[in-house]
């Protein structure tokens, strides 16, 4: 193994949600590990921008949205230490047998079972402080989402959000925690398993993008702004597109065809009600409640009862001049119920020849049909609670980027083993969101943490 100041045991390139846990993980467990973020790091009680501009310009990829191919999809991930665990909206949920049973369909992988996770979904859970959304938090919106399920006969449960000692009692407004959270309150990596693993020696590089690999016998370089790295093993963990991108651009594609394949987002619409007096959803707990109906859960789709902050609204609904104007004064009467559908993993993560992300992902014709229940049945419960108009947002838009190195059995149709190694390269690991078979239709984070955990256990007994 080669000795210098700028070798390490591991290098894990991304420290966002699945970076975060196994750069813990593998420093506590006696491995020196160096942290290697594209993103800048932010001090939360410090420095977080506060504006909506600039928090979206600076936390988030290409100044705050990407698109596929035919810009008829948008993209959105955190970029900064910590990640999507930093700009999300922190809500976490196991998965389910029926999203197990499909991922161990497609890939021949045997852990894929929620009694095989649970280990590890338990360990995830006692590293963060986890709150169901009580009901004296819930905002207006919240309301008439319960409400609206209600009186459509669906099923719905509380939100469970990773926060500590949120102060909502004293008026804290969690749509603001979009940008990061000011009182690290949200259990994000960067709020809980960073600094913890910097407490115990992890080193932390910003500014950081990993460009390219190169895979040795002995060691695996890595290039990035801030120099060259060798490790004895690289954890790529920049997300569906940030680890995939690395591999293409380190010239995989040869060796691994299903590098790229498998993409998924579950594509999401905001709905938006208008109401003849404020709602105000942006005040209080952003989330509240969410459907748990069987029947949605079998037609592919789910709702959660969310917001914006302005300027997202003012772009996803794409008005100009007045009409925009006459629009944005209704936002504090504004309720707003989004879809989310389990999509078909048919996307392809490429890159051009400079290395740019080429993202091609359309909505096949099942995706739309889900889609089209799904806005059906907001729109229902949105009139039953006394909407004075129901407007549904035309561009669908991805939070959960999934697959580009799906895990499998076979090194034809998946890039990492199930071991989490990159297949024939063991010094490579994967266990972020680009593993992920196809679309499991749930919240994915908590499941990252959990097959992090996984991973970083595996590679520890070695
Ligand atoms: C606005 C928003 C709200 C969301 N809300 C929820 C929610 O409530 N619940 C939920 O379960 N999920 C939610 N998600 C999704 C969730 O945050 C992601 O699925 C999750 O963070 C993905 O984890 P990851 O480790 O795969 O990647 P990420 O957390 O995205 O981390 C990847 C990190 O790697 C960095 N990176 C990328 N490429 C490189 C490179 N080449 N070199 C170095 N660093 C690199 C990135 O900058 C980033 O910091 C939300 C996402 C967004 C954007």
């Amino acid at each position: 193994m080669p000795t210098s100041t700028s070798h390490f045991d591991y290098i894990i390139a991304g420290s966002g949600t699945s970076g975060g846990v196994a750069a813990w993980y593998l420093q506590q467990a006696g491995a020196r590990c160096l942290l290697l973020e594209a993103g800048k790091y932010y001090k939360p009680r410090e420095d977080f921008p506060l504006p909506e501009a600039d928090y979206t310009a600076q936390l988030m990829w290409g100044g705050g949205i990407e698109y596929n191919t035919r810009c008829d999809l948008a993209f959105i991930r955190g970029r900064c230490v910590g990640g999507g665990s930093v700009v999300n909206a922190a809500l976490m949920d196991r998965f389910d047998d029926v999203a197990f049973d499909d991922w161990k369909a497609a890939s021949g992988v045997p852990f894929f079972s929620e009694s095989a996770m649970e280990p590890h979904y338990d360990f995830a859970e006692t590293q963060i402080a986890l709150e169901e959304i009580p009901d004296h938090h819930r905002n207006n919106n919240a309301q008439l989402f319960i409400k609206g399920m209600e009186n459509c006969g669906h099923v719905w449960k509380p939100l469970r959000r990773c926060q500590s000692d949120c102060p909502t009692d004293a008026g804290q407004d969690c749509i603001a925690c979009l940008g990061g959270c000011h009182r690290n309150s949200k259990q994000s990596t960067l709020a809980t398993y960073i600094p913890k693993a910097e407490a115990l020696g992890l080193e932390v590089r910003d500014y950081a993008e990993v460009t390219q690999l190169e895979y040795g016998k002995d060691a695996v370089t890595v290039h990035t702004p801030r120099g060259v790295f060798t490790a004895d093993k690289v954890i790529l963990a920049g997300g569906a597109f940030g680890s995939t991108q690395v591999l293409l651009r380190s010239g995989f594609r040869a060796k691994l065809p299903a590098l790229g394949r498998n993409f998924s987002m579950h594509p999401q619409a905001m709905n938006l009600a208008v109401f003849d007096e404020p709602v105000d959803s942006h005040k209080g707990v952003l989330q509240g409640a969410k459907s748990l109906d069987p029947g949605f859960r079998k037609r592919g789709f789910k709702l959660e009862n969310v917001f914006a902050p302005p300027i997202a609204i003012a772009v996803l609904f794409g008005r100009v001049g007045l009409p925009l104007q006459d629009f944005m004064r209704k936002y504090r009467n504004l309720a707003c119920i989004e879809v989310a559908v389990r999509d078909e993993n048919t996307g392809v993560i490429d890159v051009d020849k400079n290395g740019r992300l080429h993202i091609e992902k359309k909505m096949t014709d099942q995706d739309r049909r889900r889609m089209r229940d799904g806005l059906g049945a907001v729109k229902a419960m949105l009139e039953s609670v006394g909407a004075k108009q129901v407007i549904q947002c035309k561009m669908a838009f991805g939070l959960h980027l999934m697959g580009g190195c799906v895990m499998g059995t076979d090194r034809k149709t998946s890039v990492v083993n199930p071991n989490f190694e990159v297949h024939d390269h063991p010094r490579l690991c994967i266990a972020d969101s680009s593993i992920f078979p196809n679309a499991p239709g749930i919240n994915p984070a908590l499941t990252i943490m959990a097959l992090s955990h996984r991973m970083a256990t595996t590679q520890a007994a070695q």
